[in-house]
């Protein structure tokens, strides 16, 4: 996706005139990228809009650069679709905080609610669990088992069928042991209905949430804006953490997510582990890469770390240049990942000079072959590899200086 994308714009750099058709067929090739990953159609739709309506081409005065413009634009446009531009409320140690989860059942909150507690145990918070999910049997036991493992403080019920009472009482001891993060277990239902939206907003009436997560599974594609929007209109939703990005989400969704919500993304999950749980900070992925001066072999590696880790939005996410259907084709997702695994064992037998260089010179015969060697691989791919660098830099140079929005800049961290 992140290729088509800048495909796109790197082909617009390569247009002699610059005109409706130049625009037109860029903003068409995003938007079908766009469409495949599962972002809603409507979002897509807004895009091309508002684009269209910074870059009037007949308005633009004579000798402006409106390529720039053209490509500003599309890069303005997509960073807000990543980014509401407002950061989440974020916890302080020694400070007694409430955070409420909220999704559909299923969609990982029992487990994300534990992960999220023992990340922040490890950063010398006091973490504490709550056990509001009266509505599922062994809802209770599955939090209890999590929580004890991870030797965190937890609080529920097997009698009690009344969520807001449990919630209460939880939170209410919790503060009064000097727990710094008090976090607060809902249930869901397998489908949105109106008694889960009304409980849902009885416990944050009752607990006064400082934060309340949005968690959604990243494959339930086109259904994330409808899901995540609900979950909005009945409590004051302010993040969301996207689960089960080990899979083979295409990921669309958590943009749907963060339109609907209005709220950054904040973690990810990446796979069942405790620590299988990632911080998720847009800006330094995104873009502080592309106003930065040369794109080596190290930023490579990072881009292909990305790309493991997120699946096909992580090249959106990254901005990642020009990833080609050569190495990315869709259905052989499988073997594309082995490719990139691969490069990336090569790149673990570069030296730091070798990685931080932009200088292709550097790369002598006897420094290929020392590599082949280092990661048992042929010098065949080793060429390859260093191929795929060539191109990508060669793109990257094409879209490097496109400003970052305002409002993305002011995020926090
Ligand atoms: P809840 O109904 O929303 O509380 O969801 P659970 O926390 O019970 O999780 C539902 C299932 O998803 C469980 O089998 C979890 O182990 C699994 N799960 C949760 N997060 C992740 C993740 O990031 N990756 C993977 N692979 N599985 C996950
Ligand atoms: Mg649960």
């Amino acid at each position: 996706l992140g290729g088509s994308i800048s495909r796109a714009l790197a082909q617009m750099s390569n247009a002699t005139v610059i005109d409706e058709k130049v625009l037109n067929d860029c903003l068409n090739e995003i938007s079908r990228a766009l469409l495949q990953s599962d972002v809603q159609f409507k979002m897509v739709r807004d895009m091309q809009t508002n684009i269209k309506r910074i870059v009037n081409l007949e308005a633009l005065a004579a000798g402006t650069n409106k390529r720039r413009i053209m490509q500003q634009a599309v890069f303005t446009e997509l960073c807000n679709m990543l980014d509401p531009g407002k950061p989440s409320f974020t916890p302080k140690k020694g400070k007694p905080s409430v955070v409420m989860f909220v999704g559909l059942q299923g969609s990982g909150k029992t487990t994300t609610c534990t992960k999220y507690a023992y990340y922040h145990q490890r950063k010398g918070f006091k973490p504490a669990l709550v056990c509001a999910d009266t509505f599922r049997a062994g809802a209770f036991d599955q939090l209890k088992q999590n929580a004890t493992k991870a030797k965190i403080p937890f609080y529920g019920s097997y009698m009690e069928s009344d969520p807001v009472k449990i919630a209460v009482e939880g939170v209410e001891r919790f503060k009064k042991e000097n727990c710094d993060l008090i976090i607060v277990d809902t249930s869901g239902r397998h489908k949105q209905e109106a008694a889960l939206f009304e409980e849902m907003r009885q416990v944050s009436e009752a607990t006064k949430p400082d934060l309340v997560i949005f968690v959604m599974d990243s494959s339930i594609g086109q259904a994330a804006f409808d899901q995540a929007q609900a979950f909005k209109q009945s409590v004051s939703v302010g993040a969301v953490i996207i689960t089960k990005m080990d899979g083979h989400a295409k990921g669309g969704g958590a943009l749907s997510a963060v339109a609907a919500t209005k709220s950054p993304v904040i973690f990810i999950g990446t796979g069942e582990h405790i620590d299988e749980f990632e911080v998720f900070d847009v800006k330094p992925f995104l873009l502080q890469k592309l106003s930065e001066g040369s794109f080596t072999l190290r930023l490579m590696y990072e881009q292909f770390q990305n790309i493991l880790k997120m699946g096909p939005i992580g090249q959106v996410f990254s901005m990642l240049p020009g990833f080609s259907s050569e190495l990315m084709p869709k259905g052989h997702e499988k073997e594309s990942q082995a490719k990139i695994k691969r490069y990336m064992t090569m790149m673990d037998s570069m030296t730091d000079a070798e990685l931080d260089s932009t200088n292709p010179k550097l790369m002598t015969e006897s420094r290929i072959i020392r590599i082949a060697r280092g990661s048992g691989r042929p010098v065949r791919d080793v060429m390859d590899m260093l191929e795929e660098y060539k191109r990508l830099a060669k793109i990257w140079g094409k879209m490097k200086g496109l400003k970052i929005p305002k409002n993305v800049q002011h995020m926090s961290k």
